[in-house]
C-alpha cells in the first residue's frame, strides 16, 4: 500500500498516511486530522473511469426512489455506495483534472447509452441518465463541500448539454431539490382543499 508523509498540524510530528484514507488520528498528540485530497493520494483515471458506466447504468434503481418519501434515504445510500467515485472526484478537482473528468463522464455516458440501447428506447435512457445526474450525481459531488465542486459541476452540466440532445441538467444541491419536493407537495395539497 502506498503511503504519504504529512506533518501533524497540531504537534508537527511526521505521520505516515496510507493512501485512500480521508482522516486519521495523530499517533503523537491524538488530534483528529482531516486529510486533503492531495494527501489522500493521486487522482486515478482508471478508478474514476471504471465507476462511471456502472453508476449511469444503475439509473432505474435510483430514479424509482426519487419520490418525496424515498429520496432522502436513497440519496444518502447513493453517497455511501458511490464513495469510491466521489473520492476520486475530490482528488481530481484538487489536482486540476476537472476537464479530463468531464471528458470521461461524457464518454462514459455514451458508452452506457450504447449498452442500454438494446433494452430501452434511446430517449428514455437519456432522460434517465439526465435525471440521475441532476438529482443524485451532481448533488452528491456538491455534498462533499470541496470549494471548487460547484465550478466542476457547472463545467459538467455545460458539456452534458452540448453532447446530448435535449439534455439540460440543473446544478443543484440535495437540500434545494428536497425543498422543491416539499413545496410542490404542499402546493398540490393546498390547491386540493
Ligand atoms: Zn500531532
Amino acid at each position: 500500500m502506498k503511503v504519504k508523509e504529512i506533518s501533524c498540524p497540531s504537534c508537527k510530528e511526521k505521520l505516515q498516511v496510507p493512501e485512500g484514507r480521508d482522516s486519521i488520528f495523530c499517533m503523537f498528540c491524538g488530534k483528529a486530522i482531516e486529510l486533503t485530497p492531495k494527501e489522500q493520494g493521486d487522482f486515478c483515471e482508471k478508478t474514476f473511469q471504471g465507476q462511471i458506466v456502472p453508476i449511469l447504468i444503475s439509473y432505474p434503481v435510483w430514479i424509482k426512489k426519487f419520490s418525496r418519501e424515498e429520496y432522502p434515504a436513497a440519496f444518502e445510500r447513493f453517497c455511501k455506495e458511490q464513495k469510491v467515485f466521489l473520492e476520486e472526484v475530490d482528488k481530481g478537482i484538487a489536482q486540476n483534472q476537472s476537464a479530463r473528468m468531464v471528458e470521461l463522464v461524457i464518454r462514459g455516458a455514451g458508452e452506457a447509452g450504447k449498452q442500454l440501447s438494446a433494452s430501452a428506447r434511446a430517449g428514455e435512457v437519456q432522460h434517465g441518465m439526465n435525471t440521475l445526474m441532476a438529482v443524485y450525481v451532481i448533488p452528491a459531488i456538491i455534498r462533499r463541500k470541496r470549494k471548487e465542486a460547484p465550478a466542476f459541476c457547472k463545467q459538467l452540466k455545460e458539456a452534458w448539454a452540448v453532447s446530448f440532445k435535449d439534455s439540460r441538467i440543473k446544478v443543484s444541491d440535495f437540500e434545494t431539490i428536497w425543498e422543491g419536493f416539499n413545496v410542490s407537495f404542499f402546493d398540490a395539497w393546498f390547491k386540493r382543499r
